[in-house]
């Protein structure tokens, strides 16, 4: 039997995540679709100091305990929203997606050629490796203000907004390296804007690592078939149902749609 070396990680947002990217542009700040693997340490780093003081301060096993954790040899994964994909780098999409089928059709340079939109004709995008997240799920777009305290009202001109993911999102992913005070379930603020938001349920439960595997079923469908023209199907393309294959782990969802 393979000895389990690593944790899956399940996380349930119980208020709306801000999972900042840093940089503000015309008042808004978006977020990522995903918890990078640093937030994750922060937050458990965060959840560790509030439970035992910091560090520096500790007894000298629980000071070897938080050195084991979060600067010894685990690992930490981001965690991603259960059923996202992330777009291949192979992948041109529609730049200026007007129609479903639009939206549904790529042409995949791995296997084809063509410059074009196979739908509308218009210029294609290449995929960056981009999450996309799963249909239904999209990412809110939170507005706040500062309040004048003299006469309680919205300040002119401060008005801010920011990107999260919304509560009810299910995150997962894997830590690698085992530590029994990383297998207790616990609530973790995760993100930024935590007066606010970032409470999330934090499970994990040993698990196997496996190299994750690409399946690619219904090819035919929505992406082009491989050594197929560029021209979509008659109709309207059905959207093709994408498998990530990761024992233990397996999501799929159909279309890319937003
Ligand atoms: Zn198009």
């Amino acid at each position: 039997m393979t000895e389990a070396t690593a944790l899956a990680v399940t996380v349930l947002a119980r208020q709306r995540l801000a999972l900042g990217v840093g940089s503000e542009v015309s008042y808004f700040t978006g977020t990522h679709l995903y918890a990078p693997g640093s937030v994750v340490r922060g937050a458990l780093a965060a959840a560790w100091i509030a439970e035992n003081g910091p560090p520096d301060r500790a007894d000298p096993a629980k000071r070897r305990e938080f050195g084991d954790l979060f600067d010894g040899a685990i690992r930490f994964g981001p965690l991603h929203v259960q059923g996202s994909d992330r777009v291949p780098v192979s992948a041109y999409l529609c730049k200026y997606p007007r129609t479903d089928d639009c939206r549904l059709v790529a042409v995949d340079r791995a296997f084809e050629s063509g410059s074009d939109c196979p739908a509308c004709r218009g210029p294609l995008e290449q995929g960056k490796g981009e999450v996309q997240l799963p249909d239904g799920v999209s990412a809110a777009r939170v507005m706040r203000t500062s309040i004048d305290r003299q006469t309680g009202r919205a300040k002119v001109d401060e008005l801010y907004a920011h990107g999260a993911l919304p509560a009810g999102s299910r995150l997962e992913g894997t830590i690698f390296g085992r530590h029994p005070w990383l297998e207790a379930a616990r609530r973790l603020r995760l993100g930024g804007r935590r007066t606010v938001g970032g409470a999330a349920d934090y499970h994990a439960a040993p698990h196997c690592p496996t190299r994750p595997q690409w399946t690619v079923t219904g090819y035919s469908s929505g992406w082009p078939a491989p050594a197929s023209s560029s021209t979509p199907p008659a109709g309207r393309p059905s959207p093709p149902t994408r498998q990530w294959t990761w024992p233990g782990h397996e999501s799929s969802r159909s279309g890319r749609g937003r």
